[in-house]
């Protein structure tokens, strides 16, 4: 930047202390005044405007304007902040909850899965005695059936087996 700025608050014209930035990216100088005047336009506007003092080194000089805004955007921040905390919060718990339930719920497959496997050994011992049983009866009937020819055969085939 070359020469001196000035002021370009309507008809202002005087040495300007700062340039400014408006949110939608309009900027321009303006001098001390005008400076808090465009910081009462921002917050009635209620959009951004951002200042750079144009002495290099000087401190920017914060309007009571801008203080208030920062104290109720830092207040604003606690407060959100509070929020996504109790929601965090809450979000951990209810998390906790979900984790036991699943716990819960994994213990109560594990002793369905272990009580479906005593059953299917359960049924499968049942399915052996049941073959076997109908294996003995196959071989009594064999028994009885050779019994009776022997019976037949020896002419004694009145009595016990085969009667009537
Ligand atoms: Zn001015």
């Amino acid at each position: 930047m070359t020469g001196p700025k000035f002021c370009d608050f309507e008809q202002c014209r005087e040495p300007a202390t700062h340039t400014y930035v408006w949110a939608w990216g309009e900027s321009g100088f303006c001098c001390a005044p005008h400076q808090m005047m465009r910081t009462q336009q921002a917050s009635q506007l209620k959009r951004q405007i951002q200042f750079t003092a144009l002495t290099p080194g000087a401190p920017e000089r914060v309007t009571f304007d801008e203080r208030v805004r920062l104290h109720a955007e830092a207040i604003s921040a606690r407060e959100e902040c509070a929020e996504v905390k109790g929601r965090s919060a809450e979000l951990y718990s209810s998390n906790q909850k979900l984790a036991a339930e699943v716990r819960r719920q994994q213990l109560v497959l594990s002793q369905l899965q272990s009580e479906v496997a005593d059953l299917r050994a359960e049924l499968e011992q049942v399915t052996r005695e049941k073959l076997e049983a109908l294996r003995q009866v196959a071989n009594l009937t064999n028994e009885v059936a050779r019994a009776e020819s022997v019976l037949r055969a020896s002419g004694l085939d009145s009595a016990p087996f085969g009667a009537g």
